[in-house]
């Protein structure tokens, strides 16, 4: 028996178990297919929420607490993994704000980030494959970084194992097993498995999972395809975001492109026309892609939750079940810190961040009503 058993195998459940296990406890994971395939392998990997000053204060203290942590973090995982999950200080740049620039600029003065104004005439000095006609305002935040997310997941599932984790895949957990108002462990197809601390990170999937608990967070899986071209380095420079769509041009040229965002339950087909769409957006701000073949196109499950806060804590009704789920369009950039969190509440110490607005009964306010099914958006909780 471990102290702590892990469901779920993605980027929130791997940097949990790492730090559990850097605290010294022993850790089992648990995941229903390979380890870090979902949302987690699907996503982009840009260190910063897109258009951040949209969130809420509680978004950006997790986003910041990772943006300081991840280069030092990412350098350890790098060292117990021997493998490089290529982060990039590629900037983001912003394009086509219109009247949201003055916002834009008030958030970046109050939480110290940079965002520095590029007059449109001089745009092509940024971004020489850019077509400027369609550009109308720029501005440019140098201190915004990526990752590359399948390397990413191959790097911290190494890091975790050497670090001592017991890994079981291909294992769904299909209830929590309870005793006396205490989580004591879960039930598999493979049999039973008991754990001092039970901690859900099953992403999309974990309203389903809590069934039958008397309160189940509000997570519904959100849909987002990307595309890749297979283009060569110099072609896009920066980070690149105009009207919801972007591009995050990788190390060795390969230039991703996203994401739709879609309420389509579990499935994860890809659509034909939501393609094209992504590659008529890139190619329409980046011409030169058009003579560039897409490598592959593909779709993940965000865990989407009320203005995409997510639930780090202790359930309230369950002693020893913990969740750490819901990082829906930020999971990445926002997810260093929710794990080491979710670690200091499990482990009782002073806590790097006020868990307070992360509980699963902290009220939750819908501040844009696209993150959530027409149907439900009169469910603010639970
Ligand atoms: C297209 C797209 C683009 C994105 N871009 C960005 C970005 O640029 N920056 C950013 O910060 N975030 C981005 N995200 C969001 C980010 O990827 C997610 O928020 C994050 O990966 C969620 O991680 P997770 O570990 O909670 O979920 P997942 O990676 O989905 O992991 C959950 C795991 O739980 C397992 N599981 C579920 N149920 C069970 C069960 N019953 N038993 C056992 N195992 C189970 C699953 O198999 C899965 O491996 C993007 C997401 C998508 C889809």
């Amino acid at each position: 028996m471990s102290d702590c058993l892990i469901i779920g195998g993605g980027l929130i459940g791997l940097l949990t178990a790492r730090e559990l296990l850097k605290s010294g406890l022993s850790v089992t994971i648990l995941d229903k297919s390979q380890m870090g395939t979902e949302s987690s392998w699907a996503g982009g990997g840009i260190l910063s929420p897109l258009y951040p000053w949209r969130y809420e204060p509680s978004i950006t203290a997790l986003a910041q607490w990772s943006q300081q942590h991840y280069p030092d973090v990412l350098r350890q995982i790098q060292q117990e993994a021997d493998y490089d999950p290529e982060l990039l200080y590629s900037g983001l740049l912003l394009l086509n704000l219109g009247a949201e620039a003055q916002q834009a600029n008030d958030w970046a003065k109050q939480y110290h980030y940079q965002l520095k104004t590029i007059a449109v005439e001089h745009i092509q000095r940024y971004e020489a494959g850019i077509d400027e006609q369609i550009v109308h305002d720029a501005y440019l935040m140098p201190d915004i970084a990526q990752v590359r997310n399948p390397r990413l997941m191959r790097a911290v599932y190494a890091s975790v194992k050497s670090l001592g984790a017991k890994c079981v895949t291909n294992t769904t957990v299909q209830q929590i097993l309870t005793k006396d108002n205490k989580a004591i462990g879960v039930e598999t197809r493979q049999g039973e498995f008991l754990a001092k601390h039970i901690v859900l990170c099953s992403g999309a999937w974990t309203a389903e999972l809590l069934q039958g608990c008397v309160d189940i967070p509000y997570i519904v899986p959100v849909k987002g395809e990307m595309i890749v071209f297979q283009a060569k380095p110099g072609i896009v420079a920066h980070i690149a975001l105009s009207d919801g769509h972007y591009l995050i041009p990788r190390k060795d040229g390969h230039i991703v492109v996203g994401s739709s965002i879609e309420y389509s339950g579990f499935k994860k087909e890809i659509s034909q026309k939501t393609g094209n769409k992504l590659r008529h957006f890139a190619c329409q701000l980046f011409p030169l892609l058009e003579h560039y073949p897409i490598e592959r196109h593909w779709a993940g499950l965000r865990p989407g939750s009320l203005s995409g806060i997510p639930y780090i804590g202790q359930h309230p009704q369950l002693e020893q079940l913990y969740i750490n789920t819901g990082h829906y369009r930020n999971g990445v950039v926002t997810g260093l810190a929710s794990c080491r969190l979710l670690a200091d509440i499990l482990l009782e110490r002073s806590p790097v961040i006020d868990p307070a607005p992360y509980a699963l009964n902290a009220e939750r306010l819908v501040k844009d009503s696209s993150m959530i099914e027409p149907e439900k958006r009169a469910d603010l909780l639970f």
